[in-house]
C-alpha cells in the first residue's frame, strides 16, 4: 500500500501548474473551429502560386495543401537542399539560441555574391524579412520558401532578384518553434501545429528591442548592423478583432522618431503593396487594434510602438521597418499567400523606389531634434476623422461563464465607417543632451549600448564639466517608486515618479564612458537612457542598486545629533515643530522624527535615488 504516492503526484501538479483537464470530453478541446467565428469564403489569384503535387520542388507545407507546417528541422533540411542546388542562394548561421539550434538566414543574390560587403557594392537595394519572432506566428516562413525557390531554380519570378537582394530568417524564435502544438492558439486557424510565442526562457523577443537580453534579438541586431538593408519586415499573425482584412501592415506612424521614413511607407508602400494584394484578390488593411479591446464600436487605434518592439526601434534608428499581422482568423492557406505576395511585390517596389526610400532613410539619419518625444499617448481629443472600415457583423451578449458581456462575430461583411483614434501625443518631451556620460561601474549598459551600433567613447582622460542630473525624489520613503507587482520580461520595471534635474559641477573620472547624440542612432540613444521613456534601462530595471539606502545609524547617536541641530538652528526648529503639528504620523513615528534629521546631514548617502547616468548640455 502506498498512499503517499497519489498524494505526492497531487501536490506536484499543483505547484507546477501542470493541466488538469476539467472536462472528460477531449472535443471540446480538439474541436475549435466550432468556437471561432464564421470563416470567411474565399478564392484568390494567388492560389495558383502552389505548385503542382507532383513537383520536385513542392515545400513541406505546399505538400500538406498549406494546412500545416514543417519541423525545424524538415524546413532547415528542405531549405538547404534548395541552397545547394542554387547558386544564388546561400545560407548562414548569425548565432545559436539558448537550446543549441542556429538562427539560419538565407542570402538570396543574383549576382552570387554573399558578403555584406558585396552585397553593399551590387549597388541593389536590400531587403530583410523574417519569421517567427513569435513563432507561433509562421505564415511568413512557408511564404518564403515558395518564393526563394520560385525566385531562382523554378524560374518563375526571377525578375524579382535581379533588381535587389534578399535576405531571410525563416524561424528567429527557433526554440519556441519546436514548442509544437495544436493548442498553443487558440484563436488562430491554422497551421495544424504551430510553436511557441515566447522562446526557451519565456522571454518575448518583441519586447526585446532596447535591452537586448535575448540571443535572437542580438543576433538580428547583428544582422541590420552588418549587412545594413534598406528595409526590414517583421512578419506576424494578429490577435483579436474579426473583420475582412487578411494582410494588415504598417510602420510606425508619421508623426514618430522618422517622419520622412513614416511618410515614405504611407505613401509611396502601402499603395504599391495594397494594389498587389487587392489583384491577388487578397483585403489588405491597415494595422488593426479595437479601441475597446472587444468590437469596433468605439473605432481602431492607430498604434505607435515603443522600441521595444521591432517597428518601434525601426522608427528609433531610422530604418525603415514594417510590421505585418496576417489575421488570425483567416484560414493558414490564404495568409500564406497573401504574405507570398507582399514579399513579392516588396522586392518589386524596392528595385523601382530604391532612391525615394534611401533619401527618405538618410534624411532621417540626418536628423538631429534639440528635443523629442520619449513616447506617445491616445490622442483624448474627441475623434473626428472617421475612416471605411470593412468590418464583419457582430452582437453582444451576456455571457454566462465571465458574468459579461461578450462580442459575438456573426460572419457578415459589413463595410462601415469608424473612428480611428490615433496614439500620436507625446507623452514627454525631453531636451536632447551633447551626450551623455555612464560610470565606469554600470560598464553593463555602456555595453548593451554598443551592441546597438552606437559609437561608445571611454575617457581616457578625467572630464570636469557641468552636467545635469537626476534625482528621483521621495528618498526611503514608499511612494518613491511605485514598484509594478509582477516581474515582466525577467525584469522588475521601474516608475521613474517625476525625475528632479540638478546642474552639478563635477569631475569625471577616467574610465568612464562618453556618448554623443551626435549620430545616426542618437534617438535611441535618448530613448534607453532619459528615467522617463518607456524602454529606458532605468524602467527595465537595469538600476535597481540605487533603491536601496545601505548605511544606518542609531537613535543614540541620531537623538544627541538631533539635539545638536535644533541648538543651533532655529530656522530648522521651526520647520520641525510645524511638521510635528501638522503631520500625525510623523510626529508618531521616532523613526521618521530620527530620519528627517538623518537626511539633513552630511552622514545622509547622497546617492541614494540619484541616476548615475549625467546629461552634457550642449
Ligand atoms: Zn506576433
Amino acid at each position: 500500500m502506498k498512499p503517499w504516492v497519489p498524494i505526492v503526484l497531487l501536490s506536484l501538479f499543483i505547484q507546477t501548474g501542470a493541466p488538469v483537464y476539467a472536462s472528460g470530453n477531449a472535443d471540446v478541446y480538439s474541436d475549435t473551429e466550432s468556437l471561432l467565428p464564421p470563416v470567411q469564403d474565399w478564392s484568390g489569384k494567388s492560389e495558383s502560386l502552389v505548385v503542382a503535387a507532383n513537383d520536385p520542388w513542392i515545400t513541406p507545407a505546399e505538400r500538406t495543401g498549406l494546412i500545416a507546417t514543417p519541423s525545424y528541422d524538415e524546413t532547415m533540411a528542405w531549405l538547404r537542399k534548395l541552397v545547394t542546388a542554387t547558386p544564388e542562394l546561400e545560407m548562414v548561421s548569425i548565432g545559436r539560441s539558448l537550446q543549441g539550434r542556429d538562427f539560419w538566414m538565407v542570402i538570396a543574390s543574383t549576382d552570387r555574391v554573399f558578403t555584406a560587403d558585396a552585397l553593399k557594392a551590387s549597388g541593389k537595394p536590400l531587403l530583410l524579412a523574417h519569421s517567427g519572432i513569435h513563432s507561433g506566428e509562421i505564415d511568413g516562413k512557408d511564404a518564403g520558401l515558395m518564393l526563394l525557390r520560385d525566385m531562382t531554380l523554378a524560374g518563375k519570378r526571377k525578375e524579382l532578384l535581379a533588381k535587389a537582394n534578399f535576405l531571410f530568417i525563416p524561424i528567429l524564435n527557433v526554440d519556441g518553434h519546436e514548442r509544437r502544438s495544436p493548442y498553443n492558439r487558440i484563436n488562430q486557424r491554422g497551421p495544424a501545429e504551430m510553436g511557441w510565442r515566447t522562446n526557451a526562457r519565456n522571454q518575448n523577443l518583441n519586447r526585446d528591442f532596447t535591452k537586448l537580453d535575448t540571443e535572437g534579438v542580438r543576433a538580428l541586431i547583428r544582422v541590420l548592423n552588418q549587412w545594413k538593408p534598406d528595409l526590414y519586415l517583421d512578419l506576424h499573425v494578429t490577435d483579436g478583432a474579426d473583420y475582412q482584412y487578411d494582410i494588415t501592415f504598417g510602420g510606425n506612424g508619421r508623426s514618430g522618431w522618422s517622419p520622412a521614413i513614416g511618410n515614405w511607407i504611407e505613401d509611396v508602400y502601402r499603395p504599391a503593396i495594397n494594389a498587389a494584394l487587392d489583384e491577388s484578390g487578397h483585403v489588405p488593411g491597415e494595422l488593426v487594434f479595437a479601441a475597446n479591446g472587444m468590437d469596433m464600436k468605439d473605432g481602431f487605434l492607430s498604434w505607435s510602438g515603443d522600441p521595444r518592439f521591432s517597428n518601434g526601434y525601426g522608427d528609433a534608428i531610422h530604418l525603415p521597418a514594417i510590421l505585418v499581422e496576417n489575421h488570425s482568423l483567416k484560414p493558414y492557406k490564404r495568409r500564406v499567400l497573401g504574405t507570398y505576395v507582399l514579399l513579392a511585390q516588396t522586392l518589386d517596389l524596392l528595385a523601382k523606389e530604391q532612391d525615394s526610400l534611401r533619401l527618405a532613410s538618410n534624411t532621417d539619419r540626418q536628423r538631429r531634434p534639440r528635443s523629442i518625444p520619449l513616447g506617445f499617448k491616445r490622442n483624448e481629443v474627441p475623434v473626428t476623422e472617421t475612416v471605411s472600415f470593412k468590418g464583419i457583423s457582430s452582437e453582444r451578449y451576456q455571457g454566462e461563464v465571465s458574468g459579461a458581456d461578450v462580442v459575438r462575430w456573426t460572419g457578415e461583411p459589413l463595410d462601415e465607417s469608424i473612428p480611428k483614434v490615433f496614439i500620436d501625443v507625446p507623452s514627454v518631451m525631453v531636451e536632447v543632451p551633447a551626450a551623455y556620460i555612464i560610470p565606469a561601474a554600470w560598464s553593463n549598459i555602456a555595453e548593451r549600448i554598443a551592441l546597438h551600433g552606437i559609437e561608445v567613447e571611454k575617457l581616457s582622460e578625467p572630464l570636469t564639466t557641468s552636467a545635469e542630473i537626476y534625482h528621483l525624489p521621495g528618498a526611503g520613503i514608499a511612494e518613491a517608486s511605485a514598484w509594478t507587482p509582477n516581474p515582466f520580461e525577467g525584469h522588475i520595471r521601474i516608475n521613474p515618479g517625476d525625475p528632479v534635474k540638478q546642474v552639478i559641477e563635477t569631475t569625471f573620472p577616467a574610465g568612464s564612458y562618453r556618448i554623443s547624440t551626435d549620430q545616426p542612432l542618437g534617438e535611441l540613444l535618448v530613448l534607453m537612457l532619459e528615467p522617463q521613456a518607456p524602454d529606458s534601462f532605468l524602467q527595465w530595471g537595469f538600476f535597481l542598486e540605487i533603491f536601496t539606502r545601505t548605511e544606518y545609524a542609531e537613535a543614540y547617536v541620531l537623538e544627541p545629533l538631533g539635539q545638536k541641530m535644533l541648538e543651533n538652528d532655529d530656522e530648522l526648529k521651526a520647520r520641525f515643530e510645524e511638521k510635528l503639528a501638522n503631520d500625525d504620523a510623523f510626529a508618531a513615528s521616532s523613526n521618521q522624527r530620527l530620519m528627517w534629521f538623518y537626511e539633513r546631514t552630511p552622514f545622509y548617502d547622497d546617492k541614494y535615488l540619484m541616476y548615475p547616468v549625467a546629461r552634457i548640455m550642449p
